[in-house]
Formats: C-alpha cells, structure tokens, sequence
C-alpha cells in the first residue's frame, strides 16, 4: 500500500519535474533567438512579428508552467492529501441510502473543484496575456456566458454516461468494464455525430460561404479529390479571438467543412485552397479514422485496467480512499490517468506530427506546395506562433512540425 504511494508520488514528481524542465528550456531557447529572424523567413516575417511571436510564447509557457504545478498540487491534495476521502464522507452524511446518486455527486464535486481552480488561468490567459497581444475579441460576460454554456453541456451530455457507468459497476458482473467500454464507444461516435449541428452552433454562428467564386474553387477541389460534404461553412471566429484556422468536422455523412471568418480575411483564394488541401489529406490519409481506433484502443486498455483495480484494496488505500467504492474508484482513475499519460506524451505527439507531414505532402500534389507555404507564414505571423522552438519542448508537446521543418519539407515538393 505504501508502496504504491510512493510510486504516485514518485511519478507525479518525475511528471513535474519534466514539464517545468521543459518549459524552462522552451523559454531559454525562445528568448535567445529573438534577437533575429530565422534565415529560412528573413524575407517574409519582420523582426517586429518575430519578436511579438517569442513574448507571446513566453508569456503563454510562463503561465503554463504554473498551471502544471498547480494541477499536481491539487492531486496530491484529492489524493493522499484527503481531500477526495473527505468529500466522499461529507456526502455521505448527508444521503446515507443513495448510493447511486452519492456518487454522482462526489464525482461531480471533485471535477467542479478542479475546474474551478483552472478558471483563473483560463480567465488570465484571454483577458491578460491575449489583451495585451490583440488576439482577444472577448468580453469577461461573452467569457462567463462560454463558461456556464460548457457547463451545461457537459452536465446533460456526462450525467447519463456517469448513471450509466455506476450502474454497469453495481449491477454488470465481472465483465462491467466491457459493457462500459461499448457505452462509452457508442455515446462518443453520437458525439462526433451530432456535434456540427447541434453543439457547435451554441457556441458560434456558422452561415454558408458566400463567395461564390472562392466556393466554386473549393467545390472543384473537393470533387478533383472525391470528398462529399454537407456544404462549406463560414464560423464567426472572430467573435472571441482572431486566431485563424480551417478545419472539418462531422462524421459520415454529416460532414462539413469550417472556415473561420479570421482565415477568410486574411488569406487568398489560392493559399485557402491549399490550407483546405492539407485538411483534406488528413481525411483521404485516414488520419481521423485511425485516430478514433486509436482513443478507443486506449480506452478499452483504460478500463479493462479499472476493471481490475477496483477490486485492489492497495489501489484505494495508497491514493488515500479508505473506504473503497465504485465512484471513488472510477474518480480516483479519471484524476490520476491523465498524470500518468503525460509521460507518454511524446509518442503520440510524433504521431501527429507525422500525420502532418502526409497530409502536407497531400496538399503539396492535389494543390501547391508553394501556396502553402505562403499561407503557413501569414499564419505563423497573424497567430504570433514561435519559429524558433525548443527542440526537446517541441517533440514533448507539439502536435505539428516545427515551421522550419515543415516549411522545408515544403520547399523540397515544389522543387
Ligand atoms: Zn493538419
């Protein structure tokens, strides 16, 4: 038991250690670049872009860092601090016979407690560092509203799932963790489902892309490389920040293709039909399938490991639960996986890094590689992205290549 206290703690250390190591070096290495523009952009990125681009990063790893530290602060106090034992017997004071609903709640409780300490980070990463940047468009009401609207649909869309996973836990037999998986795989396909038609349009407004000859393009793009879609859309991005960006959604049938109304502005029909290009070799190189297979594999690995651990006394007693549970045991895994995950990072990191690289290549045949790159610099600059990151910081984290990489990967398929 103690042992595997100390094996968290000893993980959770090794966790913190690594990402304010990280960070540091991201900074140092960002910080002694700024003085000049990397020689591969020297012609189409100012020094002034250049040097916004390095404080906007430090700005966002400094508050990163504190984030890291503040989340395993708080897990060490749910956890062998018992601060998670204590909720669990406060509720239990309250509705003794419940069992079903009392855990509902404490799981509920302790998610809120964790949110609600990341809401000051959220509050000063928009209204502090983004202000001071010019990449806010928020009001802190429109910040309240987004905030009370995720709630909301994270209550009605994960109630009936938590129900449903302290039910199977109660009343299943041995194979609970089976079922919960088929659930939880069939409720998250739903998700993907409905999302463009339902869940995004609470948050943004999405109306039919106007321009007719940039949509006759983009039609022609789409059938020279066999996609259906359910029409293209324009988002209102721009409502709450001007970061640009393009994106598909939707599953099956129900596919749609995004623009933000900030990528609209500031880039041109060719360099759009590129950026739509690259999104469109993530579809044809099966990209979003394999990673849907791939969630659900770890999910199945997740809770077949659940299915086990919820009969290990150790596993309880050595996260500081003492009277062990189905609810606790189901929280206790969704607040410590994530920790654990975090050193596994770097592989699915390269993963999608390598997912890039295919579908640039993509863009590169069926559009131009040229254009791309066009459009990558405008976004590097508009979105004060780093040209210059730390190498070691890069593979942990960043789920797109570095833009000297790829941007010379680049210049190789144009010739
Ligand atoms: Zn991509």
């Amino acid at each position: 038991m103690l042992a595997f206290t100390y094996s968290f703690v000893l993980v959770l250390a090794i966790t913190v250690l690594t990402q304010q190591w990280l960070g540091r070096r991201q900074i140092a290495h960002v910080l002694s670049h700024r003085s000049a523009v990397p020689a591969a952009f020297a012609d189409t990125i100012s020094l002034e872009a250049h040097q916004k681009a390095a404080d906007y990063s430090v700005a966002k790893s400094r508050l990163n860092l504190n984030e890291n530290f503040m989340h395993a602060t708080l897990l060490l106090a749910l956890t062998v601090g018992g601060g998670l034992q204590w909720i669990d017997q406060s509720l239990l004071a309250v509705l003794p016979e419940q069992t079903l609903l009392r855990g509902v709640l404490v799981i509920i409780t302790a998610l809120a407690i964790s949110s609600l300490l990341d809401l000051p980070f959220d509050y000063y990463k928009n209204f502090v560092i983004d202000e001071r940047f010019g990449f806010n468009k928020m009001t802190p009401a429109m910040f309240f509203q987004d905030l009370l609207k995720h709630a909301l649909v994270g209550l009605i869309m994960g109630l009936p799932l938590l129900l449903a996973a302290l039910w199977l836990m109660r009343g299943a037999g041995d194979l609970w963790w089976l079922w919960l998986w088929c659930v939880w795989a069939v409720f998250n396909l739903l998700v993907l489902a409905i999302y463009p038609t339902f869940i995004a349009p609470l948050f943004n407004k999405f109306s039919p892309l106007a321009d007719e000859p940039l949509k006759a393009r983009i039609e022609a793009l789409l059938a020279k490389c066999g996609f259906k879609s359910q029409g293209l859309f324009v988002m209102d991005g721009s409502r709450r920040s001007s970061h640009g960006n393009a994106y598909f959604t939707g599953f099956g049938a129900n596919k749609r293709v995004v623009f933000f109304d900030t990528l609209l502005e500031r880039l041109n029909p060719d360099e759009i039909e590129a950026v739509l290009a690259h999104e469109l070799g993530h579809f044809k190189r099966r990209h979003v399938i394999k990673r849907i297979v791939m969630m659900f594999a770890v999910s199945f690995a997740g809770l077949a490991l659940l299915g086990w651990l919820v009969d290990q006394d150790w596993f309880f007693h050595g996260l500081g639960v003492t009277t062990p549970s189905n609810h606790m045991a189901l929280l206790l895994f969704l607040l410590v996986s994530p920790t654990l995950m975090f050193l596994l990072r770097p592989l699915f990191a390269a993963y999608s890094r390598a997912n890039e690289f295919e579908a640039d290549e993509y863009a590169a045949t069926h559009s131009s590689a040229r254009h791309l790159i066009e459009a990558l610099v405008k976004l590097y600059r508009d979105n004060a992205s780093t040209l210059t990151p730390d190498p070691i910081h890069s593979a942990f984290y960043d789920s797109h290549p570095p833009a000297s990489l790829r941007v010379a990967r680049l210049q190789l398929l144009a010739g």
